[in-house]
């Protein structure tokens, strides 16, 4: 897919308050620092897209974005913040929820983990989470760029593996992706345009 355009359009913590024009849309979503932003911009070509809606009190919301004025990629905030009181991990989770399970237009959501990483609990449940509610995603593995080939392979390989393992019957569909060297960015952008054209 190439991208003629990519636009913000709108934060806000209410999905009631989300853009009425009905497109359809994808989300981003992960623990904070998992490479999201970068993820984004480095899929939409442009330096600054995500940290421009994600100026200081808006890395919270819900951004969208309009990209080639035929699909909405949305921005969600990071979650696990360890700094975030009780009650706003509550105001947050609420939010999300509402935005999970009233958005019509979602077509289908990335939860983002870093390749290095063991799976970890908050994302398991989170991806618990959507199956039960039957909410669609895929996995996006981020900063490929800092592991061997093997090891991509190995630790991608355990990552679906723990999900079996937690009663998944199968696994979510899946993509390796860098930012850095823009890794899989063909892979989820015609991923992407095949729903969007079908
Ligand atoms: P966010 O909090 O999820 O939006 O994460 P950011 O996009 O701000 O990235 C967090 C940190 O990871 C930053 O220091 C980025 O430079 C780094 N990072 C993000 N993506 C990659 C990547 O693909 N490769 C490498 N090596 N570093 C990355």
């Amino acid at each position: 897919m190439k991208i003629k355009s990519a636009d913000f359009v709108i934060s806000n913590s209410d999905v009631s308050k989300c853009p009425k024009e009905p497109l359809p849309e994808y989300a981003f979503i992960g623990r904070s620092n998992v490479g999201k932003s970068s993820l984004i911009n480095m899929l939409m070509e442009r330096k600054n897209l995500a940290k421009t809606s994600g100026r200081p009190g808006k890395t919270q919301l819900i951004n969208h974005f309009k990209v080639n004025n035929n699909w909405f990629l949305v921005d969600l905030p990071g979650y696990g913040y360890a700094r975030v009181s009780k009650k706003d991990k509550k105001t947050f989770q609420k939010y999300i929820t509402n935005y999970f399970e009233q958005r019509e237009q979602l077509v289908c959501s990335f939860v983002l983990v870093d390749i290095r990483h063991e799976p970890q609990k908050i994302d398991m449940e989170f991806m618990e989470w959507m199956g039960e509610n039957g909410i669609p995603f895929c996995i996006v593995f981020t900063k490929a760029d800092k592991l061997k080939p093997k090891a991509i392979e190995k630790n991608v390989g355990a990552y679906l593996q723990k999900l079996l393992e937690d009663a998944w019957e199968e696994t979510p569909r899946h993509f390796v992706t860098s930012s850095n060297n823009s890794f899989g960015r063909e892979e989820l952008l015609s991923f992407i345009d095949i729903i969007n054209t079908d």
